[in-house]
């Protein structure tokens, strides 16, 4: 079973959308199996981003990430990173599908609600960076009533 590294960005949880968010992915069958808030200072905003490190908005961006808590999450299921990254939809809200949170929800290319991993290899780094490394481990599926 596939797991990926969510965010509900500053912006959306600042605009009460953390359990929209989450209620979007729930609906569609994702499992969530992690889940905490996060008060990202600069520095680990910036080692979450690394990869963007030369990119122009680098600096509003992890601005951007330590301006509210953000709401981190491990979401597993079947094909998880591309099913989670179709609900968001395209980076630029104006470029997303109708339906998705971004499309829905996103004031701006920067301020866009909502991250996802894009990889196997980038959840296998990203989720550890909100999790095992604090000592806070996501689970394995969610339990059932009996
Ligand atoms: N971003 C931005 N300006 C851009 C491109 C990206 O501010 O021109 C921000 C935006 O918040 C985005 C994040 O940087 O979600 C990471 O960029 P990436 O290209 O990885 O987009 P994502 O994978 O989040 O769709
Ligand atoms: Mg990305």
């Amino acid at each position: 079973m596939e797991q990926t590294l969510v965010i509900v960005k500053p912006d959306a949880v600042a605009r009460g959308l953390i359990g929209e968010v989450i209620r979007r992915f729930e609906a569609e069958g994702l499992v969530v199996c992690g889940l905490r808030m996060v008060g990202l200072a600069q520095k680990e905003a910036e080692g979450f981003y690394q990869v963007h490190r030369h990119q122009p908005f680098f600096d509003s961006l992890t601005h951007f990430m330590t301006s509210g808590p953000c709401v981190a999450m491990v979401l597993e299921g079947e094909g998880a990173i591309r099913r989670v990254r179709t609900l968001m939809g395209a980076t630029d809200p104006l470029k997303a599908d109708e339906g998705t949170l971004r499309r829905s929800f996103a004031a701006s290319i920067e301020k866009n609600v909502v991250h996802g991993s894009d990889s196997v290899e980038s959840a296998a780094l990203e989720i550890p960076y909100f999790f095992c490394r604090l000592g806070i481990f996501p689970v394995v599926g969610r339990g059932e009533i009996s």
